[in-house]
């Protein structure tokens, strides 16, 4: 939701990009090719519920096509808009570039509110929708692939997946048309976490070099901190989960859209399953509730995780932050007015376009499964333990043999005996991604004096190799 005064989303997102530009050596003309979202289509279809048709309005953004296929969630809410889908888009494409997966930006809405409807009629409504953009390769496994966003997931994902199946009954990577599915229906282990696994391991990369740390005035590790989180949906609950049971951070409030609930280290996954029966935080036994959440977002704390959706942070609101540390989870939650005080004040933010890739980078992994028809780890897994196993036989019969007395001990045994699976390779290739991308955008915020903040220093490390592409290709 953007308030009166602000630029909309989609001009937050290009006046974030001109403000990096401005600092690159680009020609106008690229650019702006650059800048522009390629496509928009917009559909309106009928659905027959109820009794009576009902219609509804959906569109699919293509934002650039430098690299195909072009990737991007498809969100369910009772705002999207044209504006909002074409900002997701863009951000996609700057996401994508940042963390090398080889995709364009895209993104997808349809304008509902999911809690309105049943389980049938949401099915119903997902294959109308999925089967008009199937119909103009706006979903296909090598130009168009989407994934879950704010009030779609797994469910929804398998839905497209069949819908696309049954309308190409001989494309053998059908599968690939989608991520975000479920496991028995060609998904991935690891992805429904992803989102929130790549928050913790942004802000443990983050906390790996002090200098970083000492920017945002803070000390130590991830343990101790406490933790204010936006969101308690996919992406924020995982965060905070794995914050506070991984790393010892201390999730001091929730803030959910019926207000928020404080305390000194609230249970996240008891909360989740209050959300869950009673379909709210209020009441919830464990905490404090506050009627007016959004003020929690003003409270002292170390880090701040916005998770539910853009503009949380905004011109009214961001001189009261507390937090020296944010890590936009959701997208954009952060308006470009918000984000030029913000910076005034020194807080650090951790940008949206690198914090949140953490879903695209393992809807990746899940694509190139589906391409390669093969579970990951399926062929290497009993080779490498039976390897382990060789070694760990041969030292305990030294040990024995030579009378040295050397046990190893059985955690040690345990861990390095297990083979690799496709949960543990999913989880080293994310890691490995949010490293290496946050050294990336490292090295251009330490690397050159003009460069203030670590999203300028995203938005440059992405637009450069956009560009690359594009020269690369002859535009
Ligand atoms: P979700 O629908 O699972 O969760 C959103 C949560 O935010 C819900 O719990 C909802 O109740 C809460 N919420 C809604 N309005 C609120 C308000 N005004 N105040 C406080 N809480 C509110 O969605 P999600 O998939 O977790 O996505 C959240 C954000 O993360 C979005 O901006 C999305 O674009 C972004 N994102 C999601 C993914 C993904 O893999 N799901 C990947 C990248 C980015």
């Amino acid at each position: 939701m953007i308030r009166s005064g602000e630029p909309s989303f989609r001009e937050s997102v290009d006046l974030m990009f001109n403000r990096a530009v401005r600092h690159m050596d680009l020609s106008p003309g690229l650019e702006q090719k650059i800048r522009v979202c390629n496509s928009t289509y917009t559909v309106r279809f009928g659905v027959r519920l109820r009794g009576k048709i009902e219609t509804f309005t959906g569109y699919r953004s293509v934002h650039s096509e430098h690299m195909e296929p072009v990737k991007g969630g498809i969100r369910f809410a009772l705002n999207v808009s044209q504006d909002e889908v074409e900002a997701l888009a863009a951000l996609m494409t700057y996401k994508c570039a940042l963390v090398e997966t080889p995709f364009g930006g895209s993104k997808g809405g349809l304008c509902i509110d999911p809690r309105q409807y049943d389980e049938r009629e949401l099915e119903l409504i997902t294959r109308r929708f999925a089967y008009e953009l199937i119909k103009r390769d706006l979903i296909n496994p090598a130009q168009n692939v989407p994934a879950p966003d704010m009030g779609t997931s797994e469910r929804e994902m398998a839905w497209i997946a069949d819908q696309y199946a049954r309308m190409n009954t001989t494309d053998i990577n059908a599968k690939a048309c989608v991520t975000g599915k479920p496991l028995n229906a060609g998904g991935i282990q690891g992805r429904v976490e992803a989102t929130g696994r790549g928050i913790q391991y942004a802000l443990r990369e983050f906390f790996r070099h002090p200098e970083d740390v000492a920017k945002a005035k803070l000390s130590g590790s991830l343990d101790g901190k406490r933790v204010i989180v936006q969101g308690l949906g996919n992406v924020g609950y995982h965060a905070a989960k794995f914050l506070s049971e991984e790393d010892g951070a201390k999730i001091t409030a929730i803030i959910e859209r019926d207000g928020a609930l404080t305390g000194e280290a609230l249970d996240v996954e008891d909360v989740r399953q209050w959300i869950i029966k009673t379909g709210s935080v209020r009441d919830y036994p464990g905490a404090t509730f506050v009627e007016d959440g959004a003020k929690l977002l003003e409270a002292e704390c170390d880090i701040l995780i916005p998770a539910a959706m853009e503009g949380a942070i905004h011109r009214g609101n961001a001189e009261r932050i507390q937090a020296p540390l944010l890590i936009e989870a959701a997208n954009g939650p952060v308006t470009f007015g918000a984000d030029e005080i913000l910076r005034k004040k020194g807080t650090v933010i951790i940008p949206d376009m690198y914090a949140n890739a953490g879903g695209v980078t393992v809807s990746y992994f899940e694509w190139v499964k589906n391409l390669s028809h093969i579970r990951f780890g399926r062929m290497q897994r009993r080779a490498e333990e039976a390897r382990h196993e060789l070694l760990v036989n041969e030292l305990e019969r030294l040990s024995e043999d030579k009378g040295l007395g050397w046990t190893l001990s059985p955690n040690f045994k345990k861990k390095y005996l297990h083979g690799a699976g496709e949960l543990d390779l999913v989880r080293s290739g994310l890691d490995d991604t949010m490293r290496t991308a946050y050294q990336a955008m490292r090295e251009v915020w330490h690397g050159r004096d003009d460069v203030e903040d670590l999203r300028m220093a995203a938005y440059i490390v992405s637009i450069s190799r956009v560009a690359a592409t594009y020269q690369s290709k002859g535009l």
